[in-house]
């Protein structure tokens, strides 16, 4: 069995110490309204909602982050299945709106040092494709588990990131990665960061910043991404793990998307699993291995109830022992399928 113990925290790793609640990728956001509520945007609750004042389609990334620095009323649309959501259920009324819609630099990705520079603007439905596949399994499919085929189609893997919804089926993977975001602001300035410091609120978006790219590296060897919805046919996760191999550095990384307010890395589950690969033999392991990871994964993203006043143990309830056998069943055959 593996050894039990807390799970390692570092700022670029997520882990069950990184709950913090609700996240914000806009420092404004924190204030009130959703999330990626820009300063300007007004959060309602009792007013209809109404249309927008103005529209700009800006044709580059540039363009984009100068009118919303000249407009802070401003928010920025990609596809816009999840603002407007807001917008239609009258939570949201930006006095403004920036399509990115027409910024074809941002549609596509290109190859540097080893890593794909994915731009913010890519459709679920282009990363389901093989060509995609090919070059980062675990993002392509979870895109093609992400939401029936219109929301595929129009939702964005920059979109996905902003709304940094708990069930953001790219979240996982990009935390698997370690994925880093180009972040585009005024006057053309570039900043990177990984985003799980987005995700874990350690960093914002400033005013007037757009997420441009994804920077990810290219392992070259198997990953996995799997969801749990609770249904059949598209649906929400209610659990979903993604597990990537480097090879390279004989290391399995591990994220657990959906229980918790951002993606959560077991860390000592990893390196525990990692050294019990056989690397120059085909990634053999013993079929014990797989089931002992998925639970240690499970425990660590899910641990035990504190005990009660009386130091008598406490169960945890019957829908977060589910959760629990959920997420050790997902994490035991991502692995599987990697290592098979
Ligand atoms: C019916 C339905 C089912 C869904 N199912 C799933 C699902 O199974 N899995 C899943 O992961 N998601 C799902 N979603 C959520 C949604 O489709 C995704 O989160 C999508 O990726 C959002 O992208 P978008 O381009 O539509 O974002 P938008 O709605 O255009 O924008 C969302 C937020 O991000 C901001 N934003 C957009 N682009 C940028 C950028 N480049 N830089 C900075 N901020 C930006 C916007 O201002 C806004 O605050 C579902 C949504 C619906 C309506």
């Amino acid at each position: 069995m593996p050894p039990s113990g807390p799970l390692r925290s570092g700022p670029a790793k997520m882990c069950q110490s990184c709950h913090v609640g609700p996240v914000s990728t806009y420092r404004t956001a924190t204030r009130a309204g959703p999330v990626g509520q820009r300063e300007g945007a007004v959060g309602l609750t009792t007013h209809a909602p109404q249309a927008a004042q103005a529209v700009t389609l800006p044709t580059t990334l540039d363009e984009a982050v100068a009118v919303l620095t000249a407009t802070p009323a401003a928010v920025p649309v990609a596809g816009g299945t999840d603002l407007m959501t807001s917008v239609n259920s009258g939570q949201l009324r930006p006095a403004a709106l920036v399509g990115l819609g027409r910024i074809s630099e941002i549609r596509g990705w290109q190859y540097q040092d080893g890593h794909a520079l994915l731009g913010a603007g890519l459709t679920h439905a282009r990363m389901g494709r093989p060509d995609f596949a090919a070059l980062i399994p675990a993002l392509a499919a979870a895109a093609r588990a992400a939401g029936p085929p219109q929301i595929r189609n129009a939702g964005t893997l920059g979109g996905n990131i902003a709304s940094a919804a708990p069930t953001g089926d790219a979240l996982p993977v990009l935390a698997a990665l370690e994925a880093t975001l180009i972040i585009a602001g005024p006057s053309g300035a570039r900043r990177e960061m990984p985003v799980s410091y987005l995700l874990a609120g350690m960093e914002m978006l400033r005013a007037g910043e757009l997420i441009g790219h994804v920077r990810v590296p290219l392992l070259h060897a198997p990953q996995v991404f799997l969801k749990a919805t609770g249904r059949t046919g598209p649906g929400r996760a209610l659990a979903s793990v993604a597990l990537v191999l480097d090879p390279a550095r004989r290391g399995v990384r591990c994220a657990v998307g959906a229980i918790a307010p951002m993606p959560l890395r077991p860390l000592e589950a990893e390196e525990w699993v990692a050294r019990l690969i056989d690397w120059d033999n085909g990634r053999a392991i013993v079929p014990e291995a797989l089931s002992a990871f998925g639970e240690y994964v499970a425990a660590a993203c899910i641990p035990d109830a504190a005990p009660a006043e009386d130091g008598s143990a406490q169960q945890l309830p019957p829908a977060v022992l589910h959760l629990r056998r959920t997420v050790a069943a997902l994490a035991r055959r991502a692995l599987g399928r990697a290592l098979s």
